[in-house]
């Protein structure tokens, strides 16, 4: 018998629903493999395996009840083990943003997103390491130590969704919660061989989420496939009255049944393929857009002529807004603290001791670019460029119904290989910021390997509020290929 673990989402659901398993069973299959691999890819931060197991028996229940009426069916999400991001507050457990500053912190409230979940029916395993404050493309931010990548231990899962996008990809859970600022679920989805939507700005509840780049700041989830990630995007999307900038458009109701991709007008952007970037993830994003043109797509060039303004303008505003949500973390309010003479000599204490170097450097920056004498020439200008980027996009929409690209110009590189030199970490985002500065969704999922048998991702970008088209883009691209269903040897 296949260890219950390695079952896909949707195959775990059809298992529960035609009650061959019990969503205890598949807790307890997913805990036991955690136990066995925690030691080699440290995904998590902390485990709720009481939470989980309660959650699971009340699942049980209700879906024998179901059976027994034969009622409409639960949800997809029902009875189903899954991880959350370290950043998304769930009440009374431990969330700590990677961060030594929120060390001990148990929220009094659960994420928007979260309840979602939940509230489907959804079994909560643990929470996820993550860079700190989410800040960073490896993991190693985090302050409790990196995960490190399935497919080859040597290597980042990327960040700062590493956790989640390990968890998946070890099947150790059947999906995860992530976020993405800058890129933070689909560098890690790409890395780690999994598949991972980062959400349009505004169409899941930012509530609960703990708050990096307030503009830039999207949920998001990671799963094997287009097709596990549909039910959780259905459940956690839509208007919440708890966070002013979630938007009030209905939630569509997306169906993945035709793989035929006729019409479908793709652009790949020529500024995405920049010197420098590994040639074997130039070919297989071309491959791929092949793959997609049998399907019936027609794909052409395209210009984002404002590419290479990303990535200075994002590392204008995130900081900026960074400096600004951290301020929260005085030693009064959250966590532990460091007494000194004074208050003042309090928070230069405890802030000094407990945030890392990484938000330290982000908050210096960010509170440089809003200085008094200094906005205008950073800040200020930082949001007019932001304005043409999301204009790039707005024009090539016009033309084209999604844009394909790489997700980042490298497969996983090693562990301390950019720890060093913060800049050369900063460009393995060069492909995932315009998104975010845009406001549009994009999914990433695996297209193949590299020589090192490390997996290469594409992504996908549709206008704001367009998931639909990139499920039904990555679902037909993955009823056509096998690169999904390829696992790491642990
Ligand atoms: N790597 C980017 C950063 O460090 C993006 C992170 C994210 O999306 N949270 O800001």
């Amino acid at each position: 018998m296949t260890d219950l673990a390695d079952l896909t989402l949707l195959e775990a659901a059809t298992a529960l629903r035609s009650g061959d398993v019990s969503s205890r069973e598949l807790t307890q299959a997913c805990l036991e493999r955690i136990e066995a691999l925690e030691p080699k890819i440290h995904a998590f931060l902390s485990l709720t395996p009481d939470l989980a197991l309660k959650q699971a028996e009340d699942a049980d229940r209700r879906l024998s009840e179901w059976r027994k009426e034969s009622v409409d069916p639960p949800p997809l999400t029902w009875g189903i083990p899954m991880a959350i991001k370290d950043v998304l507050c769930i009440e009374g457990v431990p969330t700590t943003c990677g961060s030594r500053i929120l060390e001990g912190f148990r929220p009094p409230y659960t994420a928007t997103s979260v309840e979602r979940l939940i509230s489907s029916g959804a079994v909560v395993l643990g929470k996820t390491n993550t860079d700190e404050f989410a800040m960073g493309s490896s993991t190693e931010n985090s302050a409790y130590g990196p995960t490190l990548n399935p497919w080859d231990l040597t290597r980042v899962p990327g960040g700062s969704s590493g956790g989640s996008a390990a968890s998946v990809a070890a099947n150790v859970c059947y999906a995860a919660l992530g976020t993405d600022t800058g890129g933070s679920v689909r560098q890690p989805a790409s890395f780690c061989g999994v598949t991972g939507i980062k959400t349009s700005y505004g169409r899941v509840s930012r509530y609960g989420l703990i708050a990096y780049g307030s503009s830039l700041d999207t949920v998001g989830a990671l799963a094997h496939s287009a097709a596990d990630l549909l039910p959780i995007f259905h459940v956690i999307s839509g208007h919440d009255p708890l966070d002013s900038t979630s938007m009030p458009e209905p939630v569509p109701n997306i169906a993945l049944d035709d793989t035929d991709l006729t019409g479908l007008r793709i652009g790949v952007p020529k500024e995405y393929f920049i010197e420098g970037m590994q040639g074997e993830v130039e070919t297989a994003v071309q491959e791929a857009v092949r793959v997609l043109e049998s399907l019936g797509a027609v794909a052409r060039e395209i210009s984002l002529p404002h590419t290479d303004l990303a990535l200075p303008v994002y590392y204008i505003i995130a900081p900026a807004e960074a400096s600004a949500n951290l301020a929260r973390y005085d030693a009064v309010r959250y966590g532990p603290r460091i007494e000194a003479e004074d208050l003042r000599g309090q928070y230069f204490a405890t802030r000094g001791a407990l945030f890392g170097q990484e938000v330290k450097r982000r908050i210096m920056l960010g509170t440089y670019a809003l200085s008094a004498g200094y906005y205008d020439a950073y800040y200020g200008q930082a949001q007019k460029v932001r304005t043409l980027i999301k204009d790039d996009f707005e024009s090539a929409f016009k033309e084209v119904d999604l844009i394909a690209c790489p997700v980042a110009p490298t497969t996983a590189f090693r562990i301390g290989e950019h720890s060093e030199d913060p800049l050369s970490m900063y460009l393995e985002d060069v492909f995932t910021l315009p998104a975010n500065l845009a406001g549009v969704p994009g999914i990433a999922f695996p297209i193949g390997f590299d020589t090192d048998r490390l997996p290469i991702g594409m992504q996908l970008n549709a206008p704001h509020l367009g998931e639909a088209i990139l499920f039904k883009t990555t679902y037909a691209y993955q009823e056509a290929t096998s690169w999904h269903k390829e696992r790491p040897s642990l």
